[in-house]
C-alpha cells in the first residue's frame, strides 16, 4: 500500500465513489484513494433507499438550488451510463398524491418548483381525481401530480460500477478501512487507519455521510452545526399487491417543513413492491439495531444537548412528528394505514416482511434550524461536503462534477486536461450545464 497520497476520499457512498471516478479520468498523475469502513461501497445509505431517480418537482429552487440542479441533470446522466453499461433504469415515472384541497395548492406548487427547475409539460402535470382514476383505478385521492420524468434503478449497483471504473484508472480503494484519526502534520495530513495504520495526505474530501459532521469537527471545522439521525424503514408487500399500480406514488407530506416524508407506496426497479420509509430519531448513523442505539444514545444526546438541535428537540412540533415516527416504527399498522388513505385495498395483516432501512442523517445549525440544502466548507488543505440527503443519490454525478471544478477553481487541480472525457461526458460540458 502506499503510504502517501494527493488526495483521501473519506466515504465510499454514491458521492465519494462518484468523485473518485471523475478524478480517474482527470487526475492521472495523483495519487488519490477512496476510503471506505464497510466491506462495500454503498453499504448505507447509498444502497439502502427508495432506489428512485427524481425529477426536481419537490425542491423549492431557491432554497434547495443545488439538489435540484443536480437533480435535474442526474437524472440524464443515470439513464446515459446505465444504458452504455447495461445496468437497471427504469423510466417508470411517479405519482404525488393530495387527499383534500389544501393538498391540492401544495401539488400546484409543486409543479411551478418543477417548471423552475426545468421540467416541461411532457414531464409533469397535474391531474384531477377522475383524471387519474382512468390511468390507476386503485389509488384514492383529491388530485394527483403525474410526474413522468422519474426512474427507478439500484444505487448499489450504479456504485459498484463507479468503483470498478474508478480502480482500471487507478484509484486505489481501501474498504474495510476506518478512518480513525485525522492530525495535521506540517504540510500533511497523517490518518489513521483501523487504529493502527498509519497514511498520509496532502488534501482530504470528507464525503462521509452520517460521519461527516464527526469528521469535520475533527478537524476542527463546522463546530456550529450538529446532526440528527432518523431511520427509514421499508415493509415488502406480498406478490399480490405487484400489480395494484403501474407507477410508485408518493402523498404530499402533512409537515413539508420537516425531513420527513409520510410513506410511499414504491415499485421497485425489480417490480417488486414496498411501503416505506418512514423517519425514526435514532442515536448513530449506522442505528440499523438496538444495540448500537443503546450503545450511542448517551454521546450523541451530550452533543445535541450541548448544541442548537437541543432547541429543535425541545420543539413541540418536533416532538409530536418525533412520537409519531416512533409509533408508526413500532406498529405496521400505524405505517401501513398512511400508506392506506390513498390505497385503500392494502390489508396490513398481509403485510408482514421488512425492508432494508435506511439512514438519514440531517444537520442542524446553532439556531435549532434543520438546514434545507447541502452545506459545501472549504477549508485549508480539506473540502467537506455535509447534509447532503435526499435526492443525493439522483444527483451524485454532477454534483461530484461541480466539486472538482470548485475545487480546480481554490488551484488544487493545477495542469489537468479538463477537456477530458469522462466515460460518455465531457467533463467542461458537464461542468457548464450545472454551474449555470
Ligand atoms: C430512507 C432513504 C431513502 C432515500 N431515497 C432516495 C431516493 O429514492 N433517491 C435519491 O436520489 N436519494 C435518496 N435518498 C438519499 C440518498 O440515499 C443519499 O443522499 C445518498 O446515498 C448519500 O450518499 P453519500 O455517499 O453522501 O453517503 P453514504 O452512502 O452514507 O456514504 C458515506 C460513506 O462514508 C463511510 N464512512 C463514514 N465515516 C467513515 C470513516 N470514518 N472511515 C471510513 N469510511 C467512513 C460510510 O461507511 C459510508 O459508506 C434516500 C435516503 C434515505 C435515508
Amino acid at each position: 500500500m502506499a503510504h502517501n497520497f494527493d488526495l483521501v476520499i473519506i466515504g465510499g457512498g454514491i458521492l465519494g465513489t462518484s468523485l473518485s471516478y471523475f478524478l480517474s479520468f482527470l487526475n492521472k498523475s495523483k495519487q488519490i484513494a477512496v476510503i471506505e469502513q464497510a466491506p462495500r461501497v454503498a453499504f448505507h445509505t447509498s444502497g439502502r433507499n427508495t432506489g428512485k431517480v427524481h425529477a426536481p418537482y419537490l425542491y423549492n429552487p431557491e432554497k434547495k438550488k443545488m439538489f435540484a440542479k443536480a437533480a435535474f441533470y442526474g437524472y440524464e446522466m443515470w439513464k446515459t451510463y446505465s444504458k452504455i453499461k447495461d445496468l437497471p433504469f427504469k423510466e417508470d415515472g411517479v405519482i404525488e398524491v393530495s387527499h383534500d384541497k389544501k393538498g391540492t395548492k401544495v401539488l400546484e406548487k409543486y409543479l411551478k418548483w418543477g417548471e423552475q427547475n426545468g421540467l416541461n409539460e411532457k414531464d409533469i402535470e397535474l391531474l384531477p381525481q377522475a383524471e387519474l382514476k382512468k390511468i390507476e383505478p386503485e389509488i384514492k385521492c383529491h388530485s394527483a401530480l403525474f410526474v413522468h420524468r422519474d426512474a427507478s434503478t439500484d444505487y448499489s449497483i450504479l456504485t459498484k460500477s463507479l468503483m470498478k471504473d474508478s480502480k482500471q484508472n487507478g484509484i486505489k480503494f481501501l474498504l474495510d478501512t476506518k478512518v480513525t484519526d485525522i492530525k495535521k502534520q506540517n504540510d500533511k495530513w497523517k490518518i489513521i487507519l483501523n487504529h493502527e495504520h498509519e497514511i498520509f495526505a496532502k488534501f482530504i474530501i470528507n464525503a462521509a455521510g452520517g460521519e461527516s459532521i464527526d469528521i469535520a469537527h475533527s478537524v476542527n471545522v463546522a463546530r456550529n452545526l450538529t446532526d440528527v439521525h432518523f431511520r427509514g424503514e421499508y415493509w415488502k408487500a406480498p406478490k399480490e399487491y405487484y400489480n395494484l399500480t403501474k407507477t410508485s406514488v408518493y402523498s404530499v407530506p402533512d409537515f413539508p417543513d420537516y425531513p420527513f416524508l409520510d410513506p410511499h407506496w414504491i415499485i421497485r426497479v425489480d417490480g417488486k413492491c414496498e411501503i416505506g420509509p418512514n423517519a425514526v430519531p435514532v442515536f448513530s448513523p449506522y442505528g440499523y439495531k438496538r444495540s448500537e442505539n443503546l450503545k450511542e444514545f448517551v454521546p450523541k444526546m451530550l452533543e445535541m444537548l450541548g448544541s442548537g438541535a437541543r432547541k429543535a428537540i425541545f420543539d413541540k412540533q418536533f416532538q409530536e412528528l418525533a412520537v409519531n415516527e416512533i409509533q408508526s416504527s413500532m406498529s405496521k399498522t400505524v405505517m401501513i394505514d398512511r400508506v392506506r388513505s390513498f390505497l385503500p385495498k392494502i390489508e396490513p395483516h398481509k403485510i408482514t416482511e421488512k425492508g432494508t432501512a435506511g439512514i438519514r442523517s440531517s444537520v442542524i445549525n446553532d439556531k435549532g434550524k434543520f438546514e434545507p440544502d447541502v452545506i459545501l466548507i472549504d477549508d485549508e488543505m480539506s473540502f467537506h461536503i455535509l447534509n447532503y440527503n435526499s435526492p443525493g443519490a439522483t444527483g451524485a454525478l454532477p454534483f461530484a462534477a461541480d466539486i472538482i471544478h470548485k475545487l480546480d477553481k481554490k488551484g488544487y487541480f493545477t495542469n489537468e486536461n479538463f477537456d477530458a472525457k469522462c466515460g460518455p461526458w465531457k467533463f467542461n460540458e458537464i461542468v457548464e450545464k450545472i454551474s449555470n
